[in-house]
């Protein structure tokens, strides 16, 4: 089986419930750029796919940063006079500021009210927030809540530690025929968050998992990091080798109900781009292409000048873009199957692209050949469906060379799988063959 036949026979409908039970095995985890939570995500991870486990100490110097001190977390509340938990980290994670500092203090209302963080336009919701380079601590709670406090004495207890240790990612590598790379990222450093990094977690899972198994054109690096340190760092680590990334994806935000998003990398025109627009195009439904900008995920890494590699970012709605972002409002309601399993299938097509975009030279390039004697002269019917006749003249008409299937699609109009078929059938019938044979 080849990315083609798995694209035709996969039983989409289950891979979508699939990753959208390990999305909500992952969700009660506290994540955060550092600690047990993100290694407890990537054991996870290693039930599904192979992942080596890097660990890289405090105090590294990665670039112009410094690997920080790793925080966890076992407990915090504020308790009112009468000892009541009234703010619950038992209850969500979402409640502590992530990396808060540890504190057991008891303190007046005003003076908490300082470290309590809401959203008064959503008075339901919780509020994410982080302060990974500021040590302070904070609770995020509902505005509803908030609003009911009452002037007493409170007991605030964080049970956390800020310590030296280790800023924990997880690698996976397959080799293809080819030694070149497709770079697959996703962040995993969110607490209990869905479509902001389960959800893109979960798809590069489940195509690393799916891949796997099949020959493969490419080599294949799956990388889940900590947001922007985490690609700092490995690409700091990494330095000597990303030339051999010719393709990349950043995975984020591709469970949610909005129509697909592709953020073009810095390059613009790289084969990824210019591959997932074709994908989009085809797809039947509305989908948005931005271009890149040096904010959002961590393409913003990938594509910093001195490496601008050809990665782009494929979404959904993009961050921020959602009402939900960055809330406890981005739960297990927020994904769904059916899109989780929509993202999976066009990022498969994608990757089918780039794994088939080969380009052809024409053994009959003076005129026409003659299609009729060979009986491929009118539409004709194969094991992978009908190969039209205009899309063989096509094929030939722009095989001398310097086109790829991917240009000939694209200048033709027809979607990349019809130009690919045709391709094979000339091959078939010796009127083309591969520019490197
Ligand atoms: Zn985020």
């Amino acid at each position: 089986m080849n990315i083609c036949d798995l694209r035709m026979s996969l039983q989409v409908d289950t891979v979508g419930r699939e990753m959208y039970q390990f999305i909500s095995d992952l969700y009660p985890i506290c994540r955060s750029i550092t600690g047990n939570g993100f290694r407890e995500t990537l054991h996870n991870i290693q039930r599904h796919m192979p992942l080596e486990i890097h660990e890289i100490a405090t105090g590294s110097q990665v670039f112009d940063w410094t690997v920080p001190k790793e925080w966890n977390i076992r407990d915090a509340y504020v308790k009112n006079s009468r000892g009541e938990r009234i703010i619950d980290f038992r209850k969500s994670n979402l409640h502590v500021v992530n990396y808060s500092v540890p504190i057991r203090k008891k303190m007046s209302l005003s003076e908490l009210k300082e470290h309590l963080f809401t959203l008064p336009d959503h008075p339901d919701w919780i509020p994410y927030r982080t302060s990974y380079y500021k040590e302070s601590w904070g609770f995020c709670l509902s505005h509803k809540q908030w609003s009911a406090l009452e002037d007493e004495e409170y007991e605030v207890y964080i049970d956390a530690s800020l310590e030296n240790g280790h800023l924990t990612y997880g690698e996976c590598y397959f080799q293809g025929n080819e030694l070149n790379e497709v770079l697959i990222s996703c962040h995993a450093c969110h607490p209990s968050l869905c479509n902001d990094n389960l959800s893109g977690i979960a798809l590069a899972v489940f195509l690393a998992k799916y891949l796997h198994s099949l020959p493969l054109r490419y080599s294949y690096r799956f990388l889940f990091i900590p947001g922007t340190i985490g690609s700092i760092t490995w690409l700091c680590l990494n330095e000597h080798q990303v030339s051999k990334i010719k393709h990349g994806l950043v995975l984020a935000n591709v469970g949610d109900s909005g129509s697909s998003t592709y953020k073009k990398s810095r390059r613009s025109d790289a084969e990824i781009d210019r591959a997932a627009i074709h994908v989009l195009k085809h797809c039947g439904e509305d989908y948005e292409i931005v271009d890149f900008s040096p904010y959002g995920y961590d393409e913003r890494q990938f594509c910093s000048p001195a490496f601008n590699l050809p990665v782009g970012c494929l979404m959904r709605t993009p961050h921020g873009c959602f009402p939900e972002y960055h809330t406890s409002a981005d739960n297990l309601d927020l994904v769904q199957p059916s899109y989780l399993a929509n993202s999976f299938l066009k990022c498969l097509s994608v990757l089918s692209v780039l794994e088939n975009n080969l380009t052809y030279i024409n053994k009959n390039p003076k005129c026409e050949p003659q299609l009729g004697k060979r009986g491929l002269y009118r539409a004709i019917g194969g094991p992978e469906g009908d190969v039209d006749e205009l899309a063989m003249l096509w094929v030939l008409n722009l095989s001398d060379g310097s086109h790829s299937l991917l240009d000939i699609a694209t200048q033709s109009g027809y979607p990349f799988e019809m130009i690919q078929r045709a391709a094979n059938v000339l091959q078939e019938h010796s009127l083309l063959k591969e520019q490197s044979l």
